[in-house]
């Protein structure tokens, strides 16, 4: 055995250990080093340390296959360490815990990558837990400005999905007027208010941001008396003095410009309109619905009249409409409960008849002034 070791050693020089190429990042020579794993890498060359690296400032650069080359933060920038072998890859891998952290050239691609992901995450839990608290926390703090300007965009969806024909007959645009200023005085609310009738056959009433409240034809024509539509657009006014429509503009265009987030419609252009859609589509809670009640028969209360009325025309509209979609029950669900709360709330008539008989059938031919209507 002995003379096989002494055969070997006199046929070749003693091969390094573990032979890796070490470049000093000053000069282009090539070092033929050794490696040893001490407290801290050193890397050895012609029986000397050329250089140690802690093994923490250790860090991947790029490299060809089958090669693990090594730059190190405490290093000249240029300076690397190639090894081949396998072994001395693992071992060395083990001890360098941070070496895919922060490589110098693919840093900004790790920070995008990993923000991205994390906004991703948080999109995705804005979405499901985030979006309804925000709506109720910021719809009291949208500025009225902007409002508007969300109005003004549901209304372009209103008039692509109801029509677009305000109906204009003077004798009963002044009624209209007449009952609307007469119910806004008695909610205090103030003159910005825009309202309209629709001529379409839709038995609808709703509310945009920003203060316009329309009335469908359809609603007008199923009405026996002023105190019934008059509710009705209390109750709207209602919605609007809560901001109920903003905050749902809020949830559905909050939800679908985050999700147009996610999949790169970073405008949000198509996620406004799709959540005006929404706006005139969709229901308000529970909650939103009592409030409105609450505030219409408060209104009625005010102005001396019943709301009684009000639950009487939802209650025809609602029973007769029930199955069709966009009746008014499939954004102002009407429970048996709203209309014995208008019951109960009934009391004999303390003000003036809110229209003369002749302005309530002014009114209700609001829309048949023969010369059709104009676009909005
Ligand atoms: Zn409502």
């Amino acid at each position: 055995m002995d003379g096989d070791s002494g055969l070997e050693n006199i046929a070749a020089p003693p091969a390094p250990v573990n032979p890796a190429i070490y470049f000093d990042g000053t000069s282009s020579r090539r070092h033929v080093v050794t490696l040893a794993f001490n407290d801290q890498l050193a890397i050895n060359a012609d029986d000397h340390t050329l250089v140690t690296w802690s093994y923490a400032d250790i860090r991947r650069a790029d490299g060809p296959t089958g090669m693990l080359r090594l730059a190190c933060l405490t290093a000249p920038a240029l300076a690397r360490l190639e090894i081949r072998d396998a072994a001395v890859v693992v071992e060395l891998t083990a001890r360098c815990s941070k070496l895919d952290t922060n490589l110098p050239g693919q840093r900004g691609v790790a920070a995008i990558v990993g923000w991205s992901l994390a906004a991703a995450i948080s999109i995705l839990g804005v979405v499901l837990f985030g979006v309804p608290l925000a709506a109720d926390r910021l719809a009291p703090l949208v500025p009225p400005a902007l409002e508007r300007r969300l109005g003004d965009v549901a209304e372009g969806q209103v008039k692509i999905i109801f029509g677009n024909n305000i109906c204009t007959a003077a004798p009963g645009r002044a009624a209209f007027n007449k009952l609307v200023d007469e119910i806004r005085e008695a909610a205090g609310m103030d003159t910005s208010i825009q309202t309209a009738v629709l001529s379409t056959a839709i038995p609808n009433a709703f509310a945009l941001p920003g203060g316009k409240v329309y009335l469908f034809n359809g609603l007008l024509a199923k009405a026996e008396n002023a105190d019934e539509i008059a509710g009705v657009l209390a109750h709207e006014l209602g919605h609007l003095k809560h901001r109920d429509n903003t905050r749902n503009l809020i949830y559905n265009g909050g939800t679908s410009f985050l999700i147009g987030l996610l999949f790169g419609d970073v405008t949000g252009s198509g996620a406004l309109i799709f959540a005006s859609r929404s706006l005139v589509t969709a229901s308000y809670t529970r909650e939103a619905e009592q409030n409105a009640d609450t505030f219409a028969i408060d209104v009625m209360h005010r102005l001396g009249r019943s709301p009684k009325p009000m639950g009487e025309l939802l209650f025809r509209v609602t029973g007769k409409e029930a199955d069709k979609p966009l009746s008014i029950l499939s954004n102002h669900p009407l429970t048996e409960d709203r209309l014995k709360r208008m019951s109960d709330e009934d009391r004999p008539p303390t003000g003036p008849p809110l229209l003369t008989a002749e302005e309530w059938m002014s009114l209700k031919a609001i829309c048949s002034d023969g010369k059709g209507a104009i676009t909005l």
